[in-house]
């Protein structure tokens, strides 16, 4: 039963269906970006086929139709992650929406002296707008230390926290190394000293259920990319509160009430910050992405990408001189590893002639690459259409890629 589900979960990804160089293709970067199902595709289809046409203001069908369409994807995503539609922005992607909050709330809350602390397991577009931010206002970044598991360590990021703590930036699951964060306990404690906190939630979305209220996260990014949607667009949750009191990012059209030669006025919540024609048929098709997961059941997704990460952790540490990075208890889909005296891209090309797709490198995040003082791991990350077979399959070539080296 289990097996001819998984076998339909598979088949709603026609991509998967093709063999690269002669074999069958194994996807295992989905860390880097998932698989789309039919339905997706079927969803960006029809926008372009049926009713491609900009929205708001409209005075005709097409518009009418794609403003209807745009708002009730905001509404079943802002339902997913409870929270209300004004609170939920769509954007380009987990960047743009840390380099939003980086200048529109951090231009006018973070001065000279203050402290931003930054998990050592960022990603680069989570780390580097606050450098820039630190950089522009004489603010301090403080860097929250990774223990050799690949956790935080939670003790020394308490004794961080102090009355100059202004923001707390973490990610909620780790794109290098698949730490869940305990980001919960970690906001509560960004409180207690009075920080907001941004949660880079890239990696958690496909992965876990989020609820923004229960975790009283101040600010929640994503992509849509990286959760069945496509590439190009995401959201920024942020507290009322906060986008209420924040400036514009940019300027431009939906982002004014009201323009005169002298000035103007800002527009409401959320459309204060979607300045410009959006991309419409990719928060269409977020929505739609969304109510794939939902169907599915984001429960069902995490035990089966859970069954798969703890059936590979196994096969592969039986496989002599691999070291496998990032071992805490509490994990998500992704598996990094080094083997001893192998060059990560020399295997990553090898496992790619037999049709196996990983990802090497640093995976952006060179600081952390750094702290285990290499430069980079190779990355196997599951999905929900991924398979145990398909990691036998890995293991296999594994073998003999390591054979050939
Ligand atoms: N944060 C994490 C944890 C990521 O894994 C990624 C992408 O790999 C990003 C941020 C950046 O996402 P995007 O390139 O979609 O903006």
């Amino acid at each position: 039963m289990e097996a001819i589900q998984k076998k339909h979960i598979k088949t709603q990804f026609p991509i998967l269906d093709q063999e690269v160089h002669g074999k069958a293709l194994i996807y295992f970067d989905n860390a880097a970006t998932s698989q789309k199902p039919k339905r997706v595709i079927d969803a960006i289809t029809r926008y372009y086929t049926e009713y491609n046409s900009n929205i708001h203001r409209g005075a005709h069908y097409l518009a009418n139709k794609a403003t209807e369409e745009y708002e009730q994807a905001r509404e079943r995503i802002a339902n997913y992650i409870g929270a209300s539609t004004q609170e939920v922005n769509f954007v380009r992607g987990t960047t743009e929406a840390v380099n939003l909050v980086a200048n529109a709330w951090g231009n006018l809350n973070i001065h000279e002296g203050d402290e931003i602390l930054v998990s050592g397991l960022e990603h680069h577009s989570n780390m580097v707008p606050w450098q820039m931010l630190a950089e522009r206002s004489g603010a301090k970044i403080i860097i929250i230390p990774v223990l050799e598991d690949g956790s935080l360590d939670q003790a020394a990021f308490k004794n961080l926290l102090s009355a100059q703590t202004k923001l707390l930036a973490v990610n909620h699951v780790s794109n290098a190394l698949g730490t869940i964060n305990p980001v919960k306990e970690m906001i509560s404690a960004a409180h207690e000293v009075g920080a907001k906190v941004f949660i880079d939630g890239a990696q958690a979305i496909p992965h876990l259920s989020i609820d923004v209220k229960d975790l009283d996260a101040d600010f929640y990014a994503f992509s849509g990319h990286k959760a069945y949607g496509p590439t190009g667009i995401g959201i920024l949750y942020g507290k009322e509160e906060l986008l209420l009191a924040m400036k514009p990012y940019h300027g431009g059209g939906e982002m004014i009430k009201e323009v005169r030669y002298d000035g103007f006025t800002v527009n409401a919540l959320p459309y204060k910050f979607e300045a410009g024609t959006p991309n419409i048929c990719g928060a269409i098709a977020l929505g739609e992405a969304i109510a794939f997961m939902e169907d599915v059941g984001i429960d069902k997704i995490a035990q089966i990408e859970a069954d798969l990460l703890a059936y590979a952790t196994e096969k592969i540490s039986a496989i002599d001189g691999v070291k496998i990075y990032g071992t805490a208890a509490d994990k998500a889909s992704v598996l990094s590893f080094l083997v001893e005296g192998v060059h990560p891209f020399d295997l990553g090309i090898l496992l790619d002639k037999q049709g196996v797709a990983i990802r090497t490198g640093h995976h952006c995040c060179q600081p952390l690459m750094g702290h285990f003082d290499i430069e980079g791991t190779c990355r196997a990350s599951f999905a929900v259409y991924n398979t145990k077979e398909e990691i036998d399959l890995f293991i296999k070539a594994l073998e003999r890629a390591l054979m050939m080296l």
